[in-house]
């Protein structure tokens, strides 16, 4: 049973076989056991990524569900009341990973747990800000079995969506064969989502320095101008080092970049100075500043 939530999927699970539909509504002990009653009606347990996309193409109000940390503390909490569930739980493919062209290819339904140490991402913490830096992309997959490249960035932008009855199935992660460092601020000590979070990837062959900042939007963001102002001092062919100013430099830089000051206007509706920051959005912004200059310190060291 998932940590943060209270279903209790036991009995459905070893009663349902891959490909086979389960009713879990007053079905007795065949059916999911739940203490919530927002849960879905109907969980689909397909064995293969086809599968899975032709249930969600049959059922267009369905909802992929993988280790259902996020979707059942929503379905908890009543903010989503799925009509029914596509659990990618049995699907083999996309439970591992493999190297490809010059890439790793991460099935969508790989854990951390059982990546183990691979070296071309953080094994543990945030995966969005990592593969962003990373310039992951995606492979969907379409009903009729069709397959489709997006860059990462064109869904976190919201350049891209999934389409209806698509699915990610794996996420194609260059490998750069160089340091990469992740590093996170919790509001506590121990496992925790992160207040804010920073990537740095460092990519040599493009003489570039890759950043994404996690946790303080929607999405993670990427300061482009922070990456490129940094990347051109970097004496790629020499020792690749940093004085420590420049570092705090690089930390501002992208600070200001994603916590950006308000305009005039924001500041008169918060009834702050022309120009100033509330104090909590002032402390992220200290925050985000320090993992950024101590991520590139330490891809640089
Ligand atoms: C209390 C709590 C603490 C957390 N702490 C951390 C933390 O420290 N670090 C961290 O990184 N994350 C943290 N998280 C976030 C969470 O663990 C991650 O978002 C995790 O990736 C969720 O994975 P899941 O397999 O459980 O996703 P699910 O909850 O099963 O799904 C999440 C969403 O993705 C959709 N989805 C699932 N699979 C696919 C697919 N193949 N294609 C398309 N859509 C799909 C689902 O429909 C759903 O909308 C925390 C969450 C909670 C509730």
């Amino acid at each position: 049973m998932c940590q943060s939530c209270h279903v209790r999927a036991d009995s459905t699970y070893r009663t349902a076989r891959p490909g086979g539909t389960v009713g879990t509504s007053g079905e007795g002990a065949a059916g999911l056991t739940t203490h919530a009653p927002q849960a879905a009606h109907t969980v689909t347990l397909p064995g293969s990524l086809d599968e899975a996309v032709a249930a969600l193409a049959a059922m267009p109000t369905a909802v992929p569900v993988a280790g259902g940390t996020d979707l059942m503390a929503a379905v908890n909490s009543g903010l989503l009341r799925p009509a029914a569930l596509v659990g990618l739980g049995r699907i083999n493919e996309i439970r591992g990973w493999q190297y490809q062209d010059g890439a790793a290819l991460l099935g969508a339904g790989l854990t951390h747990a059982r990546m183990g140490r691979p070296d071309f991402a953080a094994p543990t913490g945030d995966a969005l800000p990592v593969l962003a830096a990373l310039e992951a992309s995606l492979v969907i997959a379409g009903p009729g079995g069709e397959r489709r490249e997006m860059p990462i960035g064109r869904l976190l932008a919201g350049l891209d969506m999934l389409r209806p009855g698509e699915l990610i199935g794996y996420v194609r992660v260059p490998l750069l064969h160089a340091p990469q460092t992740f590093l996170k601020a919790t509001g506590r000590t121990g496992p925790s989502r992160a207040i804010a979070s920073v990537a740095v990837v460092l990519d040599p062959a493009r003489r570039s320095v890759r950043c994404a900042v996690g946790a303080v939007a929607p999405m993670p963001l990427r300061p482009f101008d922070a990456e490129r102002w940094v990347s051109s001092i970097i004496d790629w062919d020499g020792e690749r080092t940093l004085a420590p100013d420049v570092l705090a430099a690089f930390g501002d830089y992208v600070a200001t970049a994603c916590i950006p000051d308000p305009p005039p206007a924001q500041s008169a509706l918060d009834g702050t100075e022309p120009g100033t920051l509330p104090p909590a959005v002032l402390h992220l912004r200290r925050t985000v500043s320090t993992l950024a200059r101590r991520a590139l310190g330490r891809a640089l060291a």
